[in-house]
């Protein structure tokens, strides 16, 4: 029988949100500016100790799936959400964790690969129930960083740091401004107005994500490799301005160039959308977002069809201010800045037009802003 300590709990209930991003994307893994929130989407893991020395059982309620492992030896398996899991309790292992045999149910709303972030939602919040169970120690930032490699080492998708921090560090009604170098963030209220978000879920997910994403992060170590040899005292894309972008154009090759281009210009569109909400300058917040679309779709490449259509239908409609793709791209949701009132009406035609030309239901979403990651029980 597993030994257990006096007054370390026997079971245990967390959560952890998914998140979405007012803007700032593909900017975290280089350094750069982000601005994401919590929402109240979530996954909800149920824990307990089964008193195995190695035992692992999970259970997908959803899906009425379950899968056992080993702790003694597991490994990464063809994509599946168990290596979310496995990837999680491996990097709490290597941070010394002494995790014993335990059982877990498990059940998500995070739309799932639709730009939400329900991969940190499951990361996060099964990574806060084993240091509460098992009573690790580790701190917040030690619970993102673990989730974050899960997925790097795990999944293999090389995720920056964006979706686990806001997860775990979201706060009601709060966007974080997150410097993706520092970890320094600040909390800012999110206040519309007369305007809210409202997500469009295009409903496809193409398979090119995860390939793409690590394709576009070396994209942009080759671009930082280049700007190098002019400005030896850049680090990475965070460093350059885009003066030195377009100065190095000749020696960058395409489409390293307009990668850097993306991802420098974005930068700064964060910190000018994060001046512009606190001004309550709707209108100019949402044209950055608008600029981050096309910067997304025509410099980094990294839209879809479907997410492009969405929101070349939001334009010279004065009921929406701005429209983009949100999250990693190649499907899931676009991000709307619209007028209260007017959602029913938008929604209707923006799902009509949507059908006759994909033949798919459009899922809008209203989401709240919500708290980070929790134990509740
Ligand atoms: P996103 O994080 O934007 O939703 P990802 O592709 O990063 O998209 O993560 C989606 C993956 O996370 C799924 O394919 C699945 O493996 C895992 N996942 C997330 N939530 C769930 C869930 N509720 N049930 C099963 N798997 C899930
Ligand atoms: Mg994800």
């Amino acid at each position: 029988m597993a030994t257990k300590q006096t007054n370390a709990p026997d079971a245990v209930t967390a959560q952890a949100p998914g998140r979405i991003n007012i803007i700032g994307e593909h900017t975290d893994y280089n350094d750069g500016f982000v601005l994401p929130a919590a929402i109240e989407h979530k996954m909800t893991v149920q824990i307990h100790r089964n008193g195995t020395p190695s035992t692992v059982n999970l259970t997908d309620l959803k899906e009425q799936q379950s899968f056992s492992f080993n702790l003694l030896d597991f490994s990464p398996m063809e994509e599946s959400w168990q290596n979310y899991v496995m990837g999680v309790v491996s990097e709490l292992q290597k941070l010394g964790g002494d995790i014993k045999g335990f059982d877990a149910e498990f059940e998500s709303d995070v739309p799932i690969g639709s730009g939400m972030s329900s991969s940190a939602a499951m990361e996060c919040s099964f990574a806060i129930a084993l240091n509460a169970l098992f009573e690790l120690g580790f701190d917040k930032l030690q619970i993102i960083k673990a989730s974050q490699l899960a997925e790097h080492n795990f999944v293999g998708n090389k995720c920056g740091i964006m979706d686990q921090f806001a997860s775990v560090m979201g706060k009601k009604d709060h966007v974080i401004l997150l410097d993706c170098r520092s970890l320094e963030f600040q909390y800012f209220p999110l206040e519309l107005g007369d305007y809210q978000l409202l997500l469009l879920n295009t409903n496809v997910s193409h398979a090119l994500a995860s390939s793409e994403y690590n394709t576009r992060r070396s994209e942009c170590e080759q671009g930082v490799s280049v700007l190098k040899k002019e400005y030896p005292n850049i680090k990475n894309l965070r460093d350059v301005t885009i003066e030195q972008v377009v100065a190095q154009k000749a020696h960058l090759p395409e489409p390293i160039f307009r990668r850097c281009r993306h991802v420098v210009n974005e930068n700064q569109r964060v910190l000018n959308a994060t001046e512009a909400l606190l001004a309550g300058n709707f209108k100019t917040l949402g044209e950055l977002m608008y600029q981050s679309h096309f910067s997304l779709q025509n410099d980094y490449e990294v839209s879809c069809p479907e997410l492009d259509f969405i929101v070349q239908h939001t334009i010279g409609k004065d009921e929406v201010l701005g429209s983009r793709m949100m999250g990693g791209g190649f499907g899931g949701c676009t991000i709307n800045l619209v007028e209260k009132g007017r959602v029913a009406e938008f929604v209707k035609q923006v799902s009509k037009s949507y059908r006759d030309r994909f033949g798919i239901d459009l899922t809008p979403i209203e989401v709240g802003i919500g708290d980070g990651a929790k134990v509740i029980q």
